[in-house]
């Protein structure tokens, strides 16, 4: 390997329409234009990235592709004045790794306006134990406040709770002051989720009402969803007047029903969360909250460590809502 190729993962789609994943060597020329050259040290899974290494056309369009839609890692060139080479940086979500080459590769080539540079009090290995799971959390808790949610008012209830997402929410959370209630399908992971600071853990089972009606039992100050389906819909008829619910995944279901009664009746706010199109500066303001007052305590516990050439378990795993946590990629620590 020369200093103009790199080593990257590289799903390519057959003739039969199937996929398959590689390591291969691939060419700096290979990338896209771009300002800011950036030689990757870690990236991240997301349930995203699954679905983009198994060809999910709703991802990535178009094949041969370098998934990773999180990468950390220091710039190497920069056509810009506000980045400069040596800088360590952050690159979550926009086009990276849907039909940009992503971060499992040891370099990718950004526009600067998709780039943070790392917050002081992190490293590059612990921003990628947060990665995109850890921003949405933030985005989700930051929304909450956002609205009134006081930890005076009651229990927040976080659903896909050994989920990325839903992990570190748990954490985040609790760590701010909130009795924090963790939804999970995995009974064998309540020592782990309390070990993040959850107060109390439900079985999945108990947000699912099948019960027709409109509303049910007031219990939630407010709800972190990342699951959607019923559970969402069991979110919004149990959480409290005034209360909110964000709402950013759809690992249950793409969709959701709903009466008008949980707004009209009892006042509650559905709040979307988006990590991937939202201004640069806004995730820089997030990532500083990551680092610094909403730092959890239990980065290490969360993350399981990987390398590009493992990668295909985990990935499989986490298709299959058996991951726990966060799981961190190798790309080219050294
Ligand atoms: P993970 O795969 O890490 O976690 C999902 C969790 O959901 C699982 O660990 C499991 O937790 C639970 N789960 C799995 N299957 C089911 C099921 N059938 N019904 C109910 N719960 C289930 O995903 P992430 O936490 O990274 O992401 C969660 C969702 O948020 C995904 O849909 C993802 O695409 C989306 N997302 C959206 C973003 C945005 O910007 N809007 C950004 C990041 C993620 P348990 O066993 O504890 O219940």
């Amino acid at each position: 390997m020369n200093d103009n190729n790199f080593k990257a993962m590289v799903v390519t789609e057959t003739d039969a329409g199937l996929f398959n994943r590689q390591i291969k060597t691939r060419a700096l020329a290979d990338l896209p234009e771009g300002e800011v050259l950036v030689n990757v040290k870690y990236s991240s899974l997301n349930y995203k990235d699954a679905l983009s290494a198994n060809g999910n056309k709703g991802v990535t369009r178009n094949f041969p592709h370098t998934p990773g839609i999180d990468a950390a890692g220091i710039v190497t060139q920069s056509s810009v004045e506000q980045f400069v080479a040596g800088e360590a940086v952050i690159i979550t979500g926009y086009d990276l790794g849907m039909n940009t080459a992503g971060g499992y590769g040891q370099y990718i080539c950004v526009p600067a306006s998709w780039v943070v540079r790392l917050p002081e009090n992190l490293t590059l290995h612990e921003s990628m134990v947060y990665g995109t799971a850890g921003l949405t959390a933030a985005l989700s808790v930051d929304k909450l406040l956002l609205n009134g949610a006081k930890p005076e008012h009651g229990e927040i209830l976080v659903t896909g709770a050994t989920g990325g997402v839903g992990s570190i929410a748990v954490a985040i959370l609790s760590k701010q002051g909130f009795d924090v209630v963790a939804s999970s399908g995995k009974s064998a992971e309540t020592a782990f989720l309390k070990l993040l600071g959850a107060k109390e853990v439900i079985d999945r089972q108990a947000m699912n009402d099948q019960s027709g009606r409109p509303v049910g039992k007031p219990r939630w100050a407010g709800v972190v969803d990342t699951v959607a389906g019923n559970t969402l819909t069991t979110a919004l008829k149990t959480t409290k007047p005034g209360g909110s619910v964000t709402c950013c995944g759809m690992i249950a279901a793409m969709d959701f029903s709903s009466s008008i009664f949980p707004f009209i009746l009892r006042g509650v706010n559905l709040l979307g969360v988006d990590s991937v199109e939202i201004p640069v500066e806004y995730k820089s303001r997030m990532w500083s909250r990551l680092a610094n007052e909403w730092k959890i305590d239990q980065l290490k516990t969360l993350c399981t460590d990987t390398t590009l050439e493992k990668l295909d378990d985990s990935i499989d795993a986490i298709l299959a809502g058996e991951i726990k946590g966060r799981t961190v990629v190798s790309i080219d620590p050294s």
